[in-house]
C-alpha cells in the first residue's frame, strides 16, 4: 500500500497538516445544544463529554487552535466514535459531522504513529479486506476448521478466551464459509423479466460477494422479477468504504477512481448497492473526488445514480407477486443507511408489502449494533457491550427471524444471537423479498 503524502509542517493549521484539515466552519455550525448526546453510541456507554459528538467537535476545534495534539488522547476520543452518524440525524443546526470525522481521521492516519500492534492489525484488516481475492483463499481453511469439527471444541473448550481480544471477537464473527463464489453464480448480465423498467448495475461488495453470495444473488433475482436488467462488472473492486471511513484516504480514493470507470462502461441507469456502508460511501464520491479535476463531475454523475436496494424496490410499482410469508420479521436499521442515508421507511414499505409479514419495531433503534466497519475488530469491548445490548433488543420484540440491510450487521447481530444461546437467524432483507417472490416456504428463511 503506498504511503500517504506527508505535508511540510511549516503549512499546518494547528495540529492538523494543510490537506483539508476539519473545516472551521463547520466546526463554528454546532451550538453545543447537546441534542446529539442521547443518540452517540459511546456517550450512552461512558457518559463522557469528549466521547460524544459536542465533545470531540471541540476537540476538533482546540485543535484547529493549536491547543491540543494529535497525542494518544485526542486519537483515542476519535478512534472511539463508530462513525455511525447517528449525530447528524439528532441535530437540529445541521452540523455535517461526517465530514468532520473524516478529515479529521484522514489527519490522524497520515500524522500520528499508531502503537505498533493497532497499526499492524489495521495493516492486515486493510490488506485483505477489500481484497475478494485475498479473502477467498480463507475460505478453504475456514471450512475445513468447521467441518473437521476444531470450530465447535475450541468454542466449547475455552481456547478462544486465551486468544488477543481483537483474534477473538474475528474468530467469533467469521462466517460460516459458502459453498459457492459469488462469481460462479451471477452471470454478468441477467435479463429482465417482461418488458424492461431500469438498466441497473450490481455492486457486489468485498465482503458480501466472498461470504454472502447468497444476498448478491438474491438482489439480482428480485431486481430481474422486478424489471430490471442487470449488469454485474467483471472488473468492479472494493469501493473505498472501509477505508474511507477509517482515515485511509489515498487507497480510498484510488478505490473510488477505478468503481467509477468500472460502472461507466456498463452504462447503467442506477448503481444499486446492498451493503449500506458501500452505499453511504458511493453517494459520496462526488465530495470525495472534489480535487480531481479528471474525476470530479463524472463523480457527481456517479453519486447521482446510486440506490439502495430498498430504494430502488420502493419505487419501482411491484410487478412480481408476492407470496405470503407468515413470519414476524424484526427489522435492524443499519447505521449508514438510516443516518448516514437517511433510508428508513423504504425497507418497511418494502417488507410491507409481502402478504402475512408481520414487521417488528425494535427498542433504541436508532442506537448503533457495535458493528462499524473496522469498529468491532479495533475497539472490541465497546462494540460487544453495543453488540449485546442490540441483541437484547432485537430479541425482546420475540421475532421469528431478523433481517438488515448490511453485511457488518449482519455478522454482529448473528454472533450475539449465537452468543446468547438463541438460533433466531439474521437476513438480509431483501432475502425475504426474494423468497416471497419465489414462493419459497418460510421454513427455509428458518433454517438459515
Ligand atoms: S458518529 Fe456515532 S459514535 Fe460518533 S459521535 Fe456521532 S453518534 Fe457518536
Ligand atoms: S446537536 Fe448538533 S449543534 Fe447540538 S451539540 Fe450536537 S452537533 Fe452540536
Amino acid at each position: 500500500m503506498a504511503e500517504p503524502a506527508r505535508i511540510p509542517p511549516d503549512t499546518r493549521s494547528g495540529a492538523f497538516d494543510a490537506h483539508h484539515p476539519p473545516s472551521t466552519d463547520l466546526v463554528n455550525e454546532c451550538v453545543h445544544c447537546g441534542f446529539c448526546l442521547a443518540t452517540c453510541p459511546t456517550y450512552a456507554l461512558w457518559g463522557e463529554e469528549m466521547d460524544s459528538p459536542r465533545g470531540r467537535i471541540y476537540l476538533m476545534k482546540l485543535g484547529l487552535e493549536g491547543q491540543v495534539r494529535l497525542d494518544p488522547t485526542f486519537v483515542n476520543h476519535m478512534d472511539n466514535c463508530l462513525g455511525c452518524m447517528a449525530c447528524m440525524t439528532a441535530c437540529p443546526s445541521g452540523v455535517k459531522y461526517d465530514k468532520l470525522i473524516e478529515a479529521t481521521r484522514a489527519q490522524i492516519e497520515r500524522n500520528y504513529n499508531r502503537p505498533v500492534p493497532d497499526g499492524l492489525l489495521r495493516r492486515v484488516i486493510f490488506d485483505i479486506f477489500p481484497r475478494p481475492e485475498r479473502l477467498r483463499l480463507l475460505l478453504g481453511p475456514l471450512r475445513m476448521y468447521e467441518r473437521s469439527g476444531l470450530q465447535s471444541l475450541m468454542r466449547r473448550s475455552g481456547v478462544l478466551k486465551l486468544l488477543p481480544a481483537s483474534l477473538r471477537v474475528m474468530e467469533n464473527l467469521t462466517p460460516s464459509a459458502p459453498r459457492k463464489t459469488n462469481c460462479a453464480v451471477l452471470p454478468e448480465r441477467m435479463e429482465a423479466q417482461g418488458e424492461r423498467r431500469l438498466r441497473v448495475g450490481l455492486l457486489l461488495g468485498c465482503v458480501q460477494r466472498v461470504f454472502f453470495p447468497e444476498v448478491n444473488a438474491a438482489t439480482a433475482r428480485v431486481l430481474a422479477a422486478e424489471g430490471c436488467e442487470v449488469v454485474i462488472p467483471r472488473d468492479q473492486c472494493c469501493c473505498g468504504a472501509l477505508m474511507i471511513h477509517a482515515g485511509e484516504e489515498k487507497v480510498a480514493l484510488d478505490y473510488a477512481r477505478r468503481t467509477i470507470d468500472a460502472f461507466e462502461r456498463v452504462r447503467v441507469d442506477t448503481v444499486v448497492i446492498n451493503a449500506a456502508g458501500c452505499g453511504s460511501n458511493l453517494k459520496d464520491y462526488g465530495y470525495l473526488l472534489r480535487d480531481d479535476p479528471k474525476y470530479i463531475e463524472r463523480a457527481k454523475a456517479f453519486s447521482a445514480k446510486c440506490r439502495d436496494i430498498s430504494e430502488v424496490l420502493a419505487g419501482l410499482e411491484p410487478r412480481a407477486p408476492r407470496h405470503p410469508i407468515p413470519l414476524k420479521v424484526a427489522y435492524h436499521d443499519s447505521c449508514h443507511l438510516q443516518h448516514a442515508q437517511g433510508v428508513r421507511t423504504q425497507p418497511r414499505a418494502v417488507l410491507g408489502k409481502i402478504p402475512e409479514l408481520q414487521i417488528l419495531e425494535t427498542a433504541e433503534a436508532a442506537l448503533c449494533c457495535g458493528s462499524a466497519g473496522i469498529y468491532n475488530l479495533v475497539r472490541p469491548g465497546p462494540a460487544k457491550e453495543l453488540g449485546d445490548r442490540k441483541v437484547r433488543n432485537v430479541l425482546a420484540t420475540a421475532p421469528d427471524i431478523v433481517a438488515s440491510g448490511n453485511p457488518g450487521c449482519l455478522l454482529q447481530l448473528r454472533t450475539g444471537i449465537r452468543l446468547v444461546g438463541s438460533q433466531v437467524p439474521v437476513v438480509h432483507m431483501v432475502e425475504v423479498v426474494d423468497a416471497s417472490i419465489r414462493g419459497v416456504a418460510a421454513e427455509s428463511l428458518l433454517k438459515r
